[in-house]
């Protein structure tokens, strides 16, 4: 049975910078992640990005730079003969009006599982909210919060033995 990694993307994936990623130089992975990256793809799990990039229904940044970052992070990952499945991104947000996706809705974990057919019970969310961790419930898997930008040891206290 196929199972998933569903993982926050910024201060797991990327650096938390503390604001919006408005540039690619702002876009840095945090380090951590790709022995974790490593550790869990060992132990048989698909990776999968599940981000709310509010900022772009803000007019902060735009679809491309998204794209931009994630084509980055695709290439930092391949260097180390590692990747990541899909990313899945919400770009609204509640100023500009609600929408089915945002976390802490679990829609955009639903959609992966139902298209890479994930066996929930075996598949787990981390994030750095609390909104990461709802989105987890609502999708009916376990969510784990950590600090942003966590150590590599607090990452891996998610994954189970
Ligand atoms: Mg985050
Ligand atoms: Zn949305």
């Amino acid at each position: 049975m196929k199972k998933a990694l569903f993982v926050d993307r910024d201060g797991i994936v990327n650096t938390e910078l503390g604001d919006y990623i408005l540039s690619l130089d702002e876009f840095t992975v945090h380090p951590p992640f790709i022995p974790f990256l490593r550790e869990a793809t060992q132990r048989g799990y698909e990776t999968v990005i599940i981000t709310n990039q509010g900022g772009i229904a803000k007019g902060r940044y735009g679809h491309s730079l998204v794209a931009d970052c994630h084509r980055v992070l695709w290439e930092i990952l391949a260097k180390e003969g590692l990747s990541i499945r899909e990313a899945y991104y919400c770009p609204h947000h509640p100023e500009g009006g609600n929408c089915l996706c945002r976390k802490p809705s679990g829609l955009l974990i639903e959609k992966a599982v139902a298209r890479f057919g994930y066996e929930k019970s075996l598949s787990l969310m981390i994030g750095d909210k609390q909104r990461d961790v709802d989105a987890a419930i609502d999708a009916g898997i376990r969510g784990y919060l950590l600090p942003p930008n966590p150590p590599l040891e607090a990452l891996l206290s998610c994954l189970p033995d």
